[in-house]
């Protein structure tokens, strides 16, 4: 168990009544019952622990090294998590870690470990029993990246956090759950990802951030989008476009995506719907963003997008030509092609 901070790493004193890291105690004061079982946990701790705010990519990096360094010793992994950039978090790590074949499993809560409505035990336990969970022939039920929150356990690079305020916080639109916790905990293998159990697990961690999201409204300036595509050492932007993936079709709009990709720049269409596809070409507002260079999101989320694109630029060596295949290709999961 890897705890980086975040509100499930937090107690609230009891004088001050203020929020303040929790210690290690408090972790394994929970999860003793398992200990008493066949289930053993090392817990590992970020010093210091951090709001999830402040998570960027060199504690991506950190974070996939702890899983690299350790997983043979393991069967799996639970990351304790603020939720606020959880599913950035989570959906960087189903890049970093490359033909992963063992559980790691991101949780945290929305009330604080030490407080007395919590959702953190629940969380934090049901995390910890998916990830040591095996079938009958002793293989981890669920090998990829998820999150799991209040009853369901969700592909990571698909998911959002969609409140701040429910217990259920988190929401995969586009993908069925991949488990769900009730009673009993029930698993639908049918839509785990599964790697190729012999190629060795590879840690990708070099990233790029010369990334915009691009989110278009209605009225957008010209000055706004031209600025935005003028900031020096650009490579890659997420274009939140309306419904299937439409945008305006001013010209001046579409010449400087057009001016932007001639450039070099890759721009992926990704629709502001939380659900359903981006469908190039349906409309003619779409068609014309497709002769300006711009390559289909189809239903990936915006935190499962940004992310690939820094480890893909970050991995690629200059090579734009296979960052853009790349971004048509689903590597582990997080979109839907429809042919
Ligand atoms: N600010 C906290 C974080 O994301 C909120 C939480 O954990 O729910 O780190």
């Amino acid at each position: 168990m890897i705890v980086t901070g975040g509100t499930i790493s937090m107690v609230q004193d009891s004088h001050t009544g203020a929020l303040r890291p929790a210690d290690l105690d408090t972790f394994r004061s929970f999860v003793e019952e398992f200990e008493r079982s066949e289930v053993s946990i090392t817990i590992r701790a970020f010093h210091p622990l951090v709001d999830s705010s402040d998570v960027n990519p060199p504690v991506w990096t950190k974070m996939a090294e702890m899983v690299y360094c350790e997983y043979d010793n393991y069967d799996g992994f639970v990351v304790l998590h603020g939720t606020d950039t959880m599913a950035y978090s989570a959906s960087a790590l189903s890049f970093m870690l490359e033909n992963l074949n063992k559980p790691v499993v991101f949780t945290g809560s929305q009330l604080p470990i030490g407080v007395l409505r919590s959702d953190a035990k629940e969380n934090m336990l049901t995390a910890v029993e998916i990830a040591a969970a095996k079938d009958e022939d002793g293989n981890a039920i669920v090998p990829e990246v998820t999150i799991f929150f209040e009853d369901q356990l969700l592909r990571a690079n698909r998911t959002t956090k969609v409140s701040a305020e429910h217990f259920s916080a988190f929401r995969s639109f586009n993908y069925e759950p991949l488990a769900i916790a009730g009673v009993h905990i029930k698993y639908y293998p049918h839509l785990v990802h599964y790697c190729d159990t012999q190629l060795p697990l590879k840690l990708r961690t070099r990233t790029c951030t010369d990334v915009v999201v691009l989110h278009l409204f209605p009225g957008i300036a010209e000055a706004t989008v031209r600025a935005i595509l003028a900031i020096p050492n650009l490579k890659g932007v997420v274009l939140e476009t309306f419904g299937a993936g439409n945008a305006p079709s001013d010209q001046w709009l579409l010449e400087a995506l057009r001016e932007a990709t001639d450039r070099g720049v890759i721009i992926v269409n990704k629709t502001q719907c939380t659900s359903g596809s981006v469908e190039m070409g349906l409309y003619a507002t779409s068609l014309n963003l497709l002769s300006a260079g711009v390559i289909s999101g189809y239903d990936i989320t915006t935190e499962a997008l940004l992310t690939k694109m820094m480890y893909l630029l970050g991995e690629s060596e200059g090579d734009m030509g296979s960052v853009k295949a790349l971004l048509s290709t689903s590597l582990c999961g997080e979109m839907t092609i429809e042919d």
